[in-house]
């Protein structure tokens, strides 16, 4: 009777945990064979202890409190019954129990092996055929709440064989909604593991799960929920997916999900609506998907009704999600090029037969670019789904080890080995380099054998013709240049040569930079009639210039003519120009400068010491390009003048990328709306500039670092560009710098760069493109600013195939775009990447540079070697001149430690010359610092490695097509003669042991902020591996740490936390790992500056400019001093002891701070589950392991966030590959 009568218990005043202590004790006694034999009992017992749990919450806390044995009491009772009341009685207690602990009680029961025992009450139940559904919807219940905690599930369910028959189950019970839920609930779990899909796909769940599928109503939505996300999973097959589209469930779950989207206009639903599009976003991973999709409407369905979403920020994940589907359906089409190879060819007179040119060439014309279906590599879709086991715990190990596997991990390549390579005797000519190391002076013999430097092996190699080494006391500062054998500067006819200071004094410091105040003698009231000047000025000037041109060929050089008609504006009138200004008055009167009215040019001479209008002309005369240029880009004629304020990061506004790629999916949608005139264009030769009228811009890229090979208005005010790959390559497209006219004031107009190659870009994270009016130049503010709204990077729907990309799958490429309005009607503007900085710019600072020298200063400019394009290469020594010709003098000036630089290997990286320059201006100087530094180094610089490249527009290689930083470990004198030379003076060195004391090479870095540096160091690259037992005992000096530290205390755009000293295998061959490997230069670095901006220090979060990368070098110089000072002596080791003391680091401390060069330098953003689409790339299979783990708590193993989470692994890949071609 009492038992029957459970509240009866409690009101018996006797305490209810005592109570249930009692009956779980009661219980275990009849765990075993008693629990069969008198069911009666245990049915009495397990139905108190559930009456007790469900009227009074403590006591389950009681069961289930730490210490106590009451789950393991309850899980054996429910193993040994066999008594079907007895079991629901448990279960019932068990649904009661786990409901509550958020969690924490299904972990302890599974732990305690409760899922097994589950499984196996539900087998045995199926068996007995018609099992109780009460039964079955207990055990579904629990299993649901279980899967919460145990991610092995869905294996032991298959492996038991319950997997089956929960399906049969809802097979049956369609109409069942009570039990179909719960039973839903576990298929959906189920489903997650990618095996278990494809055996329920085969087994009919798909099918089914359509059967349940509905339109829109208000009744069963929780049901209706769960099919959905349970469908989304089982789609996340391939073999499902496929199975689907056969079926014809793609339009079926179109006109669902419209009928939803109608029907549910107070959005109670989304998350019905978003699981519908994870259902189509899956199917649509596979080709077959996506066809049937564009052959359902798809993309016209989801484009209106996501269009209708816009307005309501709720429901952001139904736009986000439906534009995802679109970009993958969006079809893959080829660039509008004839070719994806260069639009120019520079033959090579020595082409390595597997060389990349020639790889390139031999394809069969038009197959380099064609996009190719077959790179969607379905064919192995089915292969890649079989019985792998997913197991889960896996996943946790496998990613440091794929971060480390770059890491060089070889001990014997990890020591720095010098070995010179090459005999002395074929070094021996690289001595003329190196006159101040070994010449005598002044008939004394000087013997400085004190430093064991230029001894013996020196002598040898001695010219018999005793060279002067003039000082200061002797010699004027001209004499320096004219014993040069070459002279890297061309004549400069028809002016006066820039005058060096007649005396010792210092040149005077340039003026405080003030430009906002300064003002050209033009009245800009006159503009208008000034344009009208101006139009003449150039008519007259293109006729000049033939005349001008012509004289020139007749002279042999090189620069060719061009029809004024074909080639516009601008090297006509600068080169008439410059004619004019030193040649008399041919030109007539508009030829005369000293009128306002004329085209006025910028007197930037004052604010940019180093700048000479007419000297730039000149050194562009003889600078040799490809293509033959002969055109001048007025920015780098009139030169930059850096602004006096401050540029911010660009803030990202939301919803950027999703409006631009809904645009671009209206061209698909609306094709009439599209104008697709082209407008510019090098791949037809006869028409490179098509000529404006009036309803659309003029395009220009044909001078110095121009790249633009196509334009095509898209729109009205709407514009893509492409670029040109490097010349003799097929791919490169980073950089960019054209020109732009014929402009409506006050319109915006966008435009896109469409071929831009590399997975994201700073344009994502506040970079601004640069841009150069004019108007403004002439105006008084010659300069490049940062301009640009609407800014966004994302990868489009035009591709090229897998034998262009070298065998990988077809690549797709990213879009740049951005806005912007112009201020000046009749103006010309120039966007480019980063500041320009050309060739015949470097050639101009040079010649200038002479002129800043004291008879203090030691300057030699050599021409190290010619290029392939027939542009020298030039090579700087700059020290202080001894102080006289006393011995001591003469020896302290030859033993000075040498200082080895270089920069700009890599065209595109401009801001790397702009650091140069800083360096260089620095060095040159008139302080009492630069002095210092003169006198305690010798610095040997190389200030563009990559001459070639920077002339022709180049982003990354030389003529030969290769990226010349990746050739140090075997140069080819004839394809790569800048680097094999180079490398020859530092071999010649370590012969002479003389090896530098310092390498650093220069580079510009397009992905994070901030200015680091990248050094060698053992230790550190070891800590990054996992071999440990030899490290322990490894010594390593920490010198290598100092300069960089020195930095970071100094120069405000440096970062330390970005420095990396760790050695990569995919750098073996770049300048500082062969320099310390092989020169044995233990401080050899790449500095790389930011593209961008900065993230720390003063700087932070504003964009980078001029000012800042020149100020760059200059510190970089004043660190050199510190390094010095820090020690007070010249002897190298020495030097190294004293500077570890300075750091005072235990290396554990070091390892801290060391970043590993694939961090992801960037947060993601909040587009980034748009940025990151992919139609090719989807790893289905690692995604369902993504899914297993995002399990949200409310016990819905959500698939979409399963996409979500794997699409960000999947753009952390794209970082990781992406980032190693940066350096
Ligand atoms: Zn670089």
């Amino acid at each position: 009777m009492k038992m029957n009568k459970p509240k009866m218990a409690s009101e018996k005043g006797v305490p209810s945990t005592s109570k249930v202590h009692i009956l779980l004790a009661q219980l275990e006694r009849m765990t075993g064979d008693s629990m069969v034999t008198d069911p009666e009992a245990s049915r009495q017992i397990t139905s108190k202890l559930l009456h007790l749990i469900q009227t009074q919450e403590k006591t389950g806390r009681e069961v289930m409190s730490k210490g106590t044995s009451g789950m393991e009491v309850i899980l054996s009772s429910l193993e040994s019954t066999r008594d079907s009341q007895t079991t629901l009685n448990i279960l019932c207690i068990l649904s009661e129990l786990l409901t509550l602990g958020k969690g924490r009680r299904v972990g302890a029961f599974v732990s305690k092996g409760g899922t097994g025992v589950l499984l196996r009450i539900l087998i045995s139940a199926s068996r007995e055929g018609q099992p109780s559904e009460e039964l079955m919807l207990q055990l579904h219940s629990l299993l649901a709440k279980v899967g919460l905690k145990d991610r092995k599930l869905g294996v032991k369910a298959r492996l038991s064989g319950a997997v089956n028959v929960t399906v049969n189950l809802i097979k049956k019970n369609l109409q069942n909604i009570k039990l179909l839920l719960p039973c839903l609930q576990v298929l959906r779990v189920y489903s997650v593991n990618m095996v278990n899909a494809i055996s329920l796909g085969k087994s009919g769940a798909i099918e089914l799960m359509f059967k349940i599928l509905a339109p829109y109503s208000k009744k069963n939505t929780s049901l209706i929920k769960v099919t959905v996300d349970a469908l989304a999973a089982l789609l996340k097959s391939k073999t499902n997916a496929r199975r689907a589209v056969e079926a014809g469930y793609v339009s079926t779950l179109l006109s669902v999900y419209m009928d939803w989207h109608r029907h549910d206009t107070w959005h109670r639903h989304t998350v019905i609506r978003k699981g519908l599009l994870c259902c189509l976003r899956n199917i649509t991973n596979i080709r077959l998907g996506r066809r049937a999709f564009t052959n359902a409407d798809g993309m016209r369905i989801l484009y209106n009704s996501s269009s209708e979403c816009l307005t309501v920020r709720t429901l952001d994940p139904l736009v986000n999600t439906s534009s995802l589907i679109m970009r993958k359906c969006f079809p893959k089409n080829r660039l509008p090029l004839p070719t994806i190879k260069s639009a120019f060819h520079h033959q090579l007179t020595h082409v390595l037969p597997s060389g990349p040119v020639a790889q390139l060439y031999s394809q069969p014309p038009g197959v380099d670019d064609v996009v190719d279906d077959s790179d969607d590599n379905e064919d192995m879709d089915a292969d890649t789904e079989n019985d792998t086991e997913n197991e889960e715990d896996e996943k946790d190990e496998k990613d440091p080890r794929s971060l480390n596997e770059d890491i060089e991990k070889d001990i014997n390549k990890l020591h720095p080995q010098k070995s010179p390579g090459r005999p002395f005797e074929e070094l021996k000519v690289y001595e003329r380099f190196f006159v101040e190391l070994t010449e005598d002076f002044q008939g004394h013999n000087i013997d400085c054998s004190t430093t064991a430097s230029t001894t013996s092996s020196s002598s040898s190699a001695r010219p018999s013709r005793p060279v002067i080494v003039p000082t200061a006391q002797a010699l004027s500062p001209n004499h320096v240049t004219t014993q040069n054998s070459q002279v890297l500067c061309p004549p400069h006819k028809g002016r006066d040569p820039p005058s060096p200071p007649s005396t010792a004094t210092a040149p005077l410091p340039p003026p405080a930079l003030q430009l906002d105040t300064f003002r050209f003698n033009k009245e800009l009231s006159k503009k208008e009639e000034m344009q009208q000047e101006l139009l003449h000025a150039l008519e007259c000037v293109s006729v000049k210039a033939e005349a001008f041109l012509n004289a020139d060929k007749h002279k042999g050089s090189s620069i060719s003519t061009r029809k004024p008609s074909q080639s516009p504006l601008l090297l006509e009138g600068i080169a008439i120009r410059c004619m004019a200004g030193g040649g008399g008055s041919d030109c007539g009167s508009e030829g005369t400068e000293d009128e306002g009215a004329v085209l006025e040019v910028p007197d930037t001479a004052q604010l940019l010491p180093l700048h000479d209008l007419d000297l730039y002309v000149e050194m562009v005369k003889g600078t040799h390009s490809v293509p033959q240029y002969t055109e001048v880009a007025y920015p780098d004629y009139f030169g930059h003048v850096a602004p006096t304020f401050r540029e911010p990061l660009l803030e990202r506004v939301y919803g950027v990328q999703r409006s631009k790629i809904f645009q671009d999916i209206e061209r698909l949608i609306h094709p009439n709306d599209i104008l697709d005139k082209l407008l510019y264009d090098l791949d037809v030769p006869s028409c490179p500039v098509i000529e404006s009228d009036g309803e659309s811009l003029k395009f220009n890229s044909q001078f110095e670092s121009g790249n633009l090979r196509k334009a095509i208005q898209v729109r009205k005010y709407e514009y893509d560009l492409v670029l040109n790959s490097d010349i003799n390559s097929n791919h490169h497209h980073q950089w960019f710098y054209f020109e732009v006219s014929g402009m409506r004031v006050g319109t915006m107009y966008r435009f896109n760069i469409i071929n831009c190659e590399k997975s994201n870009s700073q344009f994502n994270y506040g970079m601004q493109v640069l841009m150069y009016s004019v108007q403004e130049a002439i105006s008084g503010r010659p300069r490049w600013v940062r301009t640009g709204t609407d800014i966004c990077y994302y990868k489009n729907h035009f591709a090229r195939s897998s034998i262009a990309t070298g065998g990988q799958k077809g690549k797709s490429y990213y879009t740049m775009s951005f806005s912007t309005s112009f201020s000046h009607k009749d103006d010309v503007c120039y966007f480019t990447y980063h500041y320009p900085y050309t060739y015949s710019s470097l050639k101009m600072h040079l010649f200038k540079l002479e002129a800043m020298r004291t008879p203090e200063i030691y300057l030699r400019q050599d021409v190290l070697c010619e290029t392939l394009g027939g542009n020298s290469c030039p090579l700087l020594t700059i020290t202080a001149m001894p102080e006289s010709n006393s011995s001591d003098h003469i020896c302290q000036f030859r033993n000075r430690p040498l200082i080895f630089l270089s920069a700009r290997v890599h065209p595109g990286e401009t801001n790397a010359s702009w650091v140069m320059k800083g360096t260089l201006e620095f060095l040159m100087g008139a302080s009492s610092q630069a002095a210092s530094l003169r006198e305690a180094y010798i610095f040997k610089i190389v200030p563009m490695l990559n001459p070639d490249g920077v002339v022709n527009g180049n982003d990354r290689c030389s003529l030969s097509g290769e990226d010349l930083n990746r050739q140090w470990q075997n140069p080819d004198a004839e394809l790569h003669p800048t680097i094999y030379h180079t490398k020859s003076l530092l071999q010649y060195l370590a012969h002479m042991q003389r090896a530098p004391l310092v390498f650093c090479d220069y580079h510009g870095h397009s992905r994070k902020k901030n200015v680091f540096m990248y050094g060698c160091s053992v230790k550190e690259t070891i800590w990054q591996t996992n071999i440990s037992a030899a490290s322990t005992e490894l010594q390593e000096d920490l010198g290598y740490r100092a300069l960089p530290k020195i930095l970071s205390q100094i120069a405000p755009a440096f970062s330390m936390g970005s420095c990396s000293f760790v050695v990569e295998r995919s750098k073996e061959s770049t300048a500082r790992v062969v320099v310390w490997r092989e020169i044995g230069v233990q401080r050899s670095y790449t500095m790389e500056s930011t593209v961008c901006g900065c993230d720390q220090g003063k700087y932070k979060g504003f964009q980078i400019g001029t000012r800042e990368l020149e100020e760059m070098g200059a510190q970089f110089c004043v660190a050199l001093l510190r390094l010095k000072r820090m020690t007070g002596v010249h002897n190298h080791q020495h030097l190294l002891d004293l500077e570890s003391d300075l750091i005072g680091t235990q290396p554990k401390v070091v390892s801290c701070s060391t970043t590993y060069v694939m961090d992801e330098d960037e947060p993601s953003f909040l587009e980034a589950v748009d940025y990151s689409a992919e139609s090719n790339d989807e790893d289905g299979e690692a995604d369902s392991e993504a899914g297993a783990s995002s399990r949200d708590v409310s016990g819905t193993p959500d698939s979409c966030a399963a996409v979500r989470l794997s699409d960000s692994e999947s753009s952390k890949e794209a970082w990781k590959t992406g980032r190693v071609a940066n350096q």
